[in-house]
C-alpha cells in the first residue's frame, strides 16, 4: 500500500482554539486525517487532551469532518486526504455547555417536598435542582410550544421564565394551546399564562415581555436569559431568534410544527451549527404555508415543546447529549422518529468563519414581507379588492359577478358563500379555460391570501376584471351572514 501525502487545513472550532495557540486554522502535510489530527496535537498537546481520552480515542462529543462528510462515515481517522482538502473539528455534545451557578442552600422545605422525585434521582439531586432555580429560561411565543413548554419548565422547578407573545386568547387556541381554558377567551395571553403557571409553582418567577420580538429590543430581551426556548409560527421571528441566540452566545432550544410533522434540535453556535447553517435563507413568502393556513394536528405541539422542554432541563443540568448538530423530524400520522445530523456550515453567514451579519438586520424584509403578519393580499392596490358589504350590495343590485371559492373541498364544507364555485388554488393555472376573460370574476378564500394569489395567476393570464374579497369568508360572516360559521 502506497502513502500518497497531501496538503489539507485542519479548521479548529471558536471553542477549541484557546487550546490551539487562538488559530482558526492550522495546515498540515500528511496522508490520513489521523496523521494531520497527530502533527495538530503533537503542536498543541493541550488540545489533544481536550479531543482524545486516555485510550487515545476520539472523544465522544467531538466530530471530524473531511471536506462535508463526517469521517465516521468515511474511513474514520484512516480517511486518506487529497491536495487542498480540509479536516473540521465540530465538537457536537456539549453536556453542561450553559454554565449556570447553582442557588445553593436555597430550596425551603415545602419546595424540597415538591422536588423529590428530582432530588432522588443522581442525575438532579439537589445540585441540580438549585441549578433549575437559578436557571432563566426564555420562551419566544405563549402558543402551541410555549404552553407545554410554560408548563413543564414551571412544573420542573426553573426559577425564572420569561415570555414573550402580545396577543389575546381566542377561541380557536384552545384545540393546541393547553396553557389556556374557556375563560381566558378574550384576556391576554401572558396575562393568563402567568395566573396559570404561579397557581402550578407559586415559587417560578414570571417576567412577561407583551412586545412583539423585533430587531430594535430582541438583544436587550435575550441578553438576561440563559437559554432561548423558539416556539414562533414565524420565518421573521425565526431567523431574528436564531441571529440575537448567536450574536449573545446563547442555546436556542428549536422547535417547528406543521399538521402532523414536528422538528426538534438545539442550535448552539459555540458547539455545533446554527439555524442558518441549515437553511441559509428562508422560503419566498407564501411558498410554505403557516399552521393559521394549513393546519396542525392539536397534540403535535404537545409532542414537540415536550421534547423542547426535556433539552432546556437537559441543558441547565449538564447531563445527556443535547440535541446539537441533529435535527430530530417527528412524523405523527406514521408515529416515527428520524434523526438528520448537522454540519456547522463555514461559511454561514452568521455563525461562519468570515460572518456577514454581525448585527441584527430587517427580517420583514430578508424574508420577503413587508410587515408584521403580512398577507399577500396587501401588495393588491384597491382598485383590485371588493368588500364583503360591496359585494352583497352589487349582488343585491342586480350586478351577478362570478364568484369563485379558491379554498379545499374540506374547506367549502364548512361553509361557503351562495351562487360561488369551487376552484382549489392550485388548481387555478389548469381550470382557468372554464372562466371568462369577459366577466366580472370575484375571487375569495378563507381571509384573502390564497385569492389574492389566485387572482395574480389569473391576472397575468390576461383576466382585466378581477376582485379579490378582502378579508374572505370570514368577512362575509362577519359583515353579510353571520350564520356562516368561522374557522
Ligand atoms: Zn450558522
Amino acid at each position: 500500500m502506497t502513502t500518497q501525502m497531501a496538503t489539507a487545513q485542519i479548521r479548529i472550532p471558536t471553542a477549541l482554539r484557546q487550546f490551539a495557540g487562538n488559530q482558526p486554522t492550522f495546515d498540515v502535510t500528511a496522508s490520513t486525517v489521523g496523521q494531520a489530527l497527530s502533527q495538530l496535537t503533537a503542536e498543541y498537546p493541550d488540545l489533544g487532551n481536550h479531543l482524545y481520552n486516555n485510550e487515545g480515542e476520539l472523544r465522544s462529543f467531538v466530530n471530524i469532518y473531511y471536506d462535508e462528510e463526517d469521517i465516521r462515515y468515511l474511513d474514520g481517522q484512516e480517511t486518506p486526504l487529497s491536495d487542498g482538502s480540509e479536516i473540521t473539528i465540530v465538537p457536537s455534545i456539549a453536556g453542561g455547555a450553559v454554565e449556570i451557578e447553582p442557588l445553593q442552600g436555597t430550596l425551603d422545605g415545602d419546595e424540597i417536598m415538591r422536588y423529590s422525585r428530582h432530588l432522588i434521582m443522581p442525575e438532579v439531586a439537589m445540585g441540580g435542582q438549585e441549578k433549575l432555580k437559578a436557571a432563566k429560561v426564555l420562551l419566544i411565543g405563549a402558543g402551541g410550544l410555549g404552553s407545554p413548554l410554560g408548563l413543564y419548565l414551571a412544573a420542573a422547578g426553573v426559577g425564572t421564565i420569561g415570555m414573550v407573545d402580545a396577543d389575546e386568547v381566542d377561541s380557536t387556541n384552545l384545540q393546541r394551546q393547553i396553557l389556556y381554558g374557556t375563560s381566558d377567551v378574550g384576556v391576554d395571553k401572558l396575562e393568563a399564562a402567568k395566573n396559570r403557571l404561579t397557581d402550578l409553582n407559586p415559587y417560578v418567577k414570571i417576567n412577561e415581555h407583551r412586545v412583539r420580538l423585533t430587531s430594535d429590543n430582541a438583544l436587550d430581551i435575550l441578553k438576561d436569559y440563559d437559554i432561548v426556548v423558539d416556539g414562533t409560527d414565524n420565518f421573521p421571528t425565526r431567523y431574528l431568534v436564531n441571529d440575537a441566540c448567536v450574536i449573545l452566545g446563547k442555546p436556542n432550544v428549536y422547535g417547528s410544527i406543521f399538521r402532523f410533522e414536528g422538528q426538534v434540535s438545539v442550535f448552539y453556535a459555540e458547539e455545533g451549527p446554527c439555524y442558518r447553517c441549515l437553511y441559509p435563507e428562508p422560503p419566498p413568502p407564501g411558498l410554505v404555508p403557516s399552521c393559521a393556513e394549513g393546519g396542525v394536528l392539536g397534540v403535535l405541539p404537545g409532542t414537540v415543546g415536550a421534547m423542547q422542554a426535556t433539552e432546556t432541563v437537559k441543558l441547565i443540568l449538564g447531563i445527556g447529549d443535547p440535541l446539537i448538530g441533529r435535527l430530530l423530524r417527528y412524523d405523527a400520522l406514521g408515529m416515527e422518529f428520524r434523526e438528520f445530523k448537522l454540519r456547522k456550515d463555514p461559511r454561514c453567514p452568521v455563525c461562519g468563519e468570515n460572518p456577514t451579519v454581525t448585527e441584527l438586520i430587517d427580517y420583514d424584509e430578508f424574508c420577503g414581507f413587508g410587515g408584521d403578519h403580512v398577507e399577500a393580499d396587501e401588495a393588491l392596490t384597491p382598485e383590485w379588492e371588493i368588500s364583503a358589504k360591496e359585494l352583497a350590495a352589487a349582488r343585491a343590485a342586480g350586478k351577478k359577478p362570478v364568484v369563485i371559492d379558491v379554498r379545499e373541498p374540506h374547506e367549502r364544507e364548512i361553509g361557503f358563500i351562495p351562487d360561488s364555485t369551487l376552484i382549489p388554488v392550485g388548481d387555478v393555472p389548469a381550470r382557468m379555460s372554464e372562466l371568462n376573460s369577459a366577466d366580472e370574476i370575484v375571487l375569495y378564500c378563507r381571509t384573502g391570501v390564497r385569492s389574492a394569489r389566485a387572482l395574480e395567476t389569473l391576472r397575468s393570464a390576461g383576466f382585466g376584471k378581477l376582485k379579490n374579497l378582502v378579508g374572505g369568508i370570514h368577512a362575509w360572516s362577519d359583515d353579510v351572514d353571520p350564520s356562516i360559521p368561522k374557522y
